[in-house]
């Protein structure tokens, strides 16, 4: 005869201060627990299964869509913050599937065209509560994602929400009860949330040298002015003599990336041994735990100065934006004069969800083709339209 097996064996190997599958603060719908899946792995599994989730490969972070095949898209930003988060984890006996659940949930509520995108949109918004890309990814697994016949949303468990909401203004933290609470009471949330955090960091600041090298838009002669890259790049010249190109480049990026996450291990590691946390609650009134060390953060730091700079503020970025905004306010002006050109499940019924924030759920929600597509079909004349 065998017996069921007993997810709570899937914690053993956790550290006492990891958050448990088996200690979670539950779901807001009360479910049966699976008999082969922690709590966690099940919330990854649903976010993998979203709609949410499978729009990601359509929207961008700096490149738009339709730039380049081998640019980062935000789906392959997003496994490259699990695949981080999951190796940082491991090494801290941290709870893997939870920052899993919390990588690959982190960017679902991104509007289309990236940070652009979020700006025009929460301007639109400006009289209307705004709209902020965060919040709005919680919003998709805890109630816009349809999936389940008992309720809307994924249902996640307490402990991937808390990952998910990064930042939340005062406003909107009162507005969201025991979820919102840490925002008010300045406490820290789990080291798994913490930890996913910078994981984020650490994959986009090295995949935009990477995609800015590619575009043309970063030249390598920029980048030796910048420590980290410079200190790892003659590690690269010395280790392989004549290397050069896109191998150098590539050699290079790894090596930052491991840097990053070695440091990352090795600093968190002495800060929770000095913090010496017994339980997830004592982790979530220490301070800050998950960290770089002063040297490190301050090259990081200064990484994040250069791509500002040099990538993000580039004019043919900026010209992508300027279209990415007018196409945003275009479809939302257009949406609010007349709520009848709208899909109807996002014309307001009178009660419920208000008309400006039904139509910043539709815009969010779009891929960035879809929303040049939608422009198009509003806006231009043609016969064959
Ligand atoms: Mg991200």
């Amino acid at each position: 005869m065998t017996t069921a097996p007993s997810t709570a064996n899937l914690d053993l190997h956790l550290a006492p201060y990891a958050a448990h599958s088996t200690g979670t603060r539950g779901r807001v719908h009360a479910e049966a627990a699976s008999s082969s899946r922690s709590e966690f792995q099940r919330d990854r599994d649903r976010v993998i299964h979203s709609t949410a989730f499978r729009r990601l490969e359509y929207k961008t972070q700096v490149f738009v869509n339709h730039e380049g095949d081998l640019f980062r898209t935000r789906l392959t930003h997003s496994l490259e913050v699990a695949q981080i988060a999951r190796s940082i984890a491991r090494n801290l006996r941290l709870n893997e599937d939870l920052v899993e659940a919390i990588s690959l949930a982190h960017d679902l509520g991104h509007t289309p065209f990236g940070h652009a995108g979020q700006d025009a949109l929460n301007g639109c918004m400006k009289n209307h509560g705004g709209f902020e890309h965060n919040l709005q990814s919680l919003l998709v697994v805890d109630e816009l994602e349809e999936r389940y016949g008992g309720f809307n949303g994924l249902n996640l468990t307490f402990e991937t929400r808390e990952g998910i909401l990064k930042h939340c203004s005062r406003v909107n933290a009162a507005a969201l009860g025991e979820l919102g609470r840490r925002f008010l009471e300045g406490t820290q949330p789990s080291l798994e949330a913490q930890l996913a955090n910078l994981a984020d960091e650490i994959a986009y600041n090295n995949h935009d040298i990477d995609d800015g090298l590619r575009s043309g838009l970063l030249t390598l002669e920029q980048l030796d002015e910048v420590p980290m890259w410079g200190r790892h790049r003659a590690e690269v010249a010395a280790a392989f003599p004549g290397i050069n190109g896109r191998r150098a480049i590539n050699e290079t990026v790894r090596r930052m990336i491991n840097t990053l996450i070695v440091d990352l291990i090795e600093t968190t590691g002495r800060n929770i041994a000095a913090a010496n946390p017994k339980s997830i609650d004592d982790v979530r009134s220490a301070g800050t735990l998950v960290s770089f060390s002063p040297k490190v953060h301050e090259e990081a730091q200064a990484l994040k100065r250069f791509l500002f700079r040099h990538l993000y503020r580039h004019y043919l970025v900026m010209r992508m934006s300027a279209k990415a905004q007018r196409i945003i306010t275009d479809l939302f002006g257009a949406f609010m004069q007349d709520p009848r050109l709208l899909p109807p499940q996002y014309q307001a019924s009178g009660q419920g969800t208000d008309q400006p924030r039904l139509i910043a759920h539709y815009i969010a929600g779009m891929t960035d083709r879809y929303a040049i597509r939608e422009h198009r079909r509003i806006f231009a004349v043609s016969e064959s339209d």
